[in-house]
């Protein structure tokens, strides 16, 4: 009802100038009255921004403003290892009986997205503390000192805070730590050792005694960079890895943020967590946005599975552009794609889901594989084979046009990055060393042997299938959409002329 105040009073202001009309009265003042008062509402109406932050406010009205484990999808042994770690700050009066010293710090470290500040909040929700945080960055300043007095305040701000909020405990969050907390080795910047300086003064000034308790939680990817005077017992003394998650994590944040998106019955939000290998949290978040903007952009009532794949790629690649690009760029694209599908197939069968010849972010054309299972192991076999469908777009461009282009780069970085691993795990024919034991000259002598040899095996592979990439490319060309099964098709129809 209240929804339909302004038609009634609207409706009742009309009606009641038309009655004073039809007795006699004269309505002219009243009519220039009404006139000035909706001109004075359209006027004052909220535009733009105004809208969007009323909007916000309803908004935070509506979603409450603490956060719990339950909201973090996977991550459940880094949960539980917190929580365990939590209760040390609520059992505090056992603690003293025991006279164990107060747990200081908890350092999350995990790649970007994995959820480390969530955690930090749900902590803050788990032990009634009050939640104060800040960023690495936001204590640098040009000016000697003024980081330290940040920090100064950031306790101060969390102290007070809690009084005011009668709460015990206050949870204090760095993020980022590594820029104030890096290795002071003496090169750094003198502002960075003192902002340090004071953080690990606080640190020392928490004892049990005190009300309101405090309890440092920060995060960072580089945990090796920080100075080890942070990480000793009474410090971050405790440490918990955030990975990323695995597949079953993987369809539980998906469940998280679908739970307010109108999706197709048919979708199965299992398939897409065995789509997303590799995906942080918060590029599954993404993922599950872009899907409803793309269900949006169709007018879809609801989102469905091809609206999820279409976002896997999005959020992997990036957007489709709308480069134009010339015909024989297209075609070696095209040629190039098809040595990585090649190779793929050769080295696992069954593995392409897909060969696009389309535009989407820095790449010009790709090959989606199949979903995998999360694997952690890799034999040698398996680095070789990957290596191999990472060489196959260039040995294929050297096949067709006598020489490499640009479209390598990425290639090749990925070639790189698997031979390290190889020699860092002891799979190569320097044995089990570490870097610092050989030469560089050893290490390019090595890194040279391997690669040349995979090159010489996946020229074989293709050189064997040289009329697989002549029929695909005019399909390709022609669709810009090569699927698995008809590509696996093209293969083994080649490969039965080729045996008869
Ligand atoms: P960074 O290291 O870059 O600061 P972070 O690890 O602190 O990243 P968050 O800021 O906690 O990551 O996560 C970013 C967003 O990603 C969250 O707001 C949430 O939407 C989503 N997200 C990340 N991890 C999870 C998770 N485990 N469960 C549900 N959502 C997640």
């Amino acid at each position: 009802m209240s929804k339909y105040w302004k038609e009634i009073v609207i409706g009742a202001v009309i009606s009641g100038i038309v009655f004073l009309a039809f007795i006699g009265v004269n309505v002219v003042p009243f009519l220039t009255l009404v006139v000035f008062v909706a001109a004075f509402f359209l006027v004052a109406k909220p535009k733009g921004g105004a809208i969007a932050a009323t909007v916000e406010r309803k908004a935070k009205l509506r979603t409450p403003s603490y956060l719990t484990f339950d909201d973090i999808g996977g991550q459940d042994r880094a949960k539980n290892e917190l929580k365990e770690a939590l209760d040390f700050l609520i059992r505090h009066d056992e603690i003293k009986k025991f006279g164990i010293r107060p747990l200081k710090g908890i350092l999350l470290e995990g790649p970007p997205g994995t959820g480390k500040t969530l955690m930090a909040k749900a902590a803050a929700h788990y032990t009634n503390s009050v939640f104060v945080s800040a960023s690495g960055s936001e204590f640098v300043e040009m000016y000697v000192g003024v980081g330290a007095s940040r920090v100064r305040d950031l306790f101060k701000d969390a102290k007070t805070r809690a009084q005011k909020e009668n709460k015990e405990s206050a949870i204090v969050f760095i993020d980022e730590i590594d820029v104030i907390g890096g290795k002071r080795d003496g090169g750094q910047h003198r502002e960075y050792d003192q902002t340090l300086n004071q953080l690990l003064t606080e640190m020392d000034g928490i004892h049990t005694t005190e009300t309101p308790r405090i309890l440092i939680m920060a995060a960072t990817n580089r945990k090796e960079m920080l100075d080890s005077a942070l990480l000793r017992p009474g410090r971050f003394d405790r440490q918990i890895q955030v990975d990323l998650p695995d597949k079953k994590g993987r369809l539980h944040i998906l469940t998280i943020h679908a739970k307010n998106k109108p999706l197709a019955m048919n979708v199965n939000l299992a398939k897409v967590a065995e789509e997303s290998y590799n995906f942080s949290g918060a590029q599954l978040e993404s993922l599950m946005n872009e899907a409803a903007v793309y269900a949006m952009r169709e007018s879809s009532e609801v989102i469905e599975h091809r609206h999820l794949s279409a976002a896997v790629d999005k959020v992997l690649m990036g957007e489709r552009s709308d480069r134009e690009s010339t015909k024989q760029e297209r075609e070696r694209v095209a040629m190039h794609e098809l040595g990585h599908a090649i190779m793929a197939e050769a080295v696992k069968p069954g593995s392409v889901s897909q060969v696009a010849l389309s535009p989407r972010g820095q790449a010009l054309g790709y090959v989606r594989h199949n979903p995998q299972d999360d694997q952690y192991l890799y034999t040698k076999q398996e680095l070789e084979g990957r290596i191999m469908v990472a060489l196959g777009g260039a040995v294929a461009e050297e096949m067709f046009y006598g020489g490499r282009s640009t479209g390598s780069r990425n290639d090749f970085e990925q070639v790189l990055n698997l031979v390290k691993t190889m020699m860092d795990s002891g799979l190569t024919n320097l044995g089990i060393v570490d870097r610092e034991m050989v030469t560089q000259e050893e290490l390019m002598k090595e890194n040279n042997r391997i690669i040349k040899q995979l090159t010489e095996h996946t020229r074989d592979i293709l050189e064997r299938n040289r009329s697989v990439f002549h029929q695909s490319l005019a399909i390709l060309v022609k669709e810009e959409v090569l699927s698995g099964n008809q590509f696996r098709s093209l293969l083994s129809l080649i490969k039965q002329k080729t045996t008869a």
